[in-house]
């Protein structure tokens, strides 16, 4: 996990008031799509091909449609053979069997390094058989159980992009995580709770906040750190935040033909330290996140293929 440039400075920070340092996603996206540029031409001279990621889709919604589109222009401006795969099925048990059987077909191509499945998943089909159809190494996104167990214990695997892009900016910040108090709202498996297990590892003291929260502004209100992936616009305000407070917003929400996060920018800007906008902070990341994510997994591949190699050779 790469750790931001930028000297910690101490919890809270000294920035004063009305100053809150903008954390943009771009220039840092910017910085992973070269350096795994560099890595997908290395990986195409050795193998005479380039890694391959591939999206399995099943039943089109919009806003997941222009995601997964973003994902597959990202995978073509640093190389990367990006490719769909549309599922068929009139009912949830003929696409969930569908599903499965592409995700089985997809495990077995050595050309597909990684595979993203479209989420939500159509009604009626079930996310756990669908996840646990993922070989955990070409998990890029971290949903399979094995990878979220191997988060939990603070052992290495595949963690969600989102949650890894939050994690980066808060290194961004210069924050020093060590000992602050962080606040993450919203538990979901995706962005909220491996985030919080992430800041645990990195020493920080967290509470997690969702739906059924009591008194939320008095917990973010003692936060150094505040993440928020809730999916409610709005939801923390500048007058709920410790004053220097680091402020990611994880949130996406169409208001009025906008897309907004759920912290009211505005007013959280004139208290907090530093604070991700939206958009434009936390999603670009994401995407330049999942490329290097798939880099690593065409290298765990090539490794796992020498290790059994070499476990054969010594049996032969
Ligand atoms: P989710 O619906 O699975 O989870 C939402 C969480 O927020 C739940 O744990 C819920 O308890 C909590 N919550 C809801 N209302 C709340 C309230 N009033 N107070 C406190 N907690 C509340 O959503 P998710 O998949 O985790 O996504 C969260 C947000 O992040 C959404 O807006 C989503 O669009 C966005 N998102 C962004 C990216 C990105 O790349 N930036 C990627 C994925 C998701």
């Amino acid at each position: 996990m790469t750790v931001a440039p930028g000297a910690a400075q101490e919890v809270g920070g000294s920035t004063p008031p009305g100053h809150a340092r903008r954390l943009e996603g771009a220039p840092f996206a910017r910085e992973i799509r070269d350096r795994v540029s560099e890595e997908v031409a290395a990986y195409t001279r050795e193998h005479g091909h380039a890694p391959g990621l591939a999206v399995v889709v099943c039943g089109r919604s919009a806003p997941s449609m222009v995601y997964l589109e973003r994902i597959l222009k990202a995978c073509a401006q640093v190389g990367i053979e990006g490719s769909f795969v549309d599922v068929p099925g009139d009912t949830p048990e003929a696409q969930e069997r569908e599903l499965t059987a592409a995700i089985h077909r997809l495990n077995d191509d050595s050309r597909v390094n990684g595979i993203i499945v479209q989420m939500p998943l159509p009604e009626g089909v079930r996310l756990r058989t669908v996840v646990d159809a993922i070989d955990p190494l070409k998990d890029i996104d971290g949903i399979h159980p094995l990878n979220a167990g191997l988060l939990r214990l603070g052992y290495e695997g595949f963690i969600p992009a989102t949650a890894h892009a939050a994690l980066e900016m808060v290194h961004r910040s210069g924050v020093a995580i060590q000992g602050a108090d962080a606040v993450v709202i919203g538990r979901s498996p995706v962005v909220g709770m491996p985030l919080a297990f992430m800041l645990t590892k990195e020493d920080a003291s967290v509470t997690v906040c969702h739906s059924k929260t009591r008194d939320l502004a008095d917990k973010v209100g003692a936060a150094d750190i505040v993440v928020v992936a809730a999916g409610k616009p709005g939801l923390v305000t500048g007058d709920m935040l410790r004053a220097g407070a680091v402020v990611i917003d994880v949130g996406i929400n169409v208001v009025e033909g906008k897309i907004v996060g759920d912290v009211d920018f505005e007013s959280a800007e004139t208290v907090a330290s530093a604070i991700t906008p939206v958009p434009g902070g936390v999603g670009p990341l994401t995407n330049a996140l999942l490329l290097s994510h798939l880099m690593r997994a065409a290298q765990r591949q090539d490794q796992a293929r020498l290790e059994q190699a070499g476990r054969g050779g010594a049996s032969a």
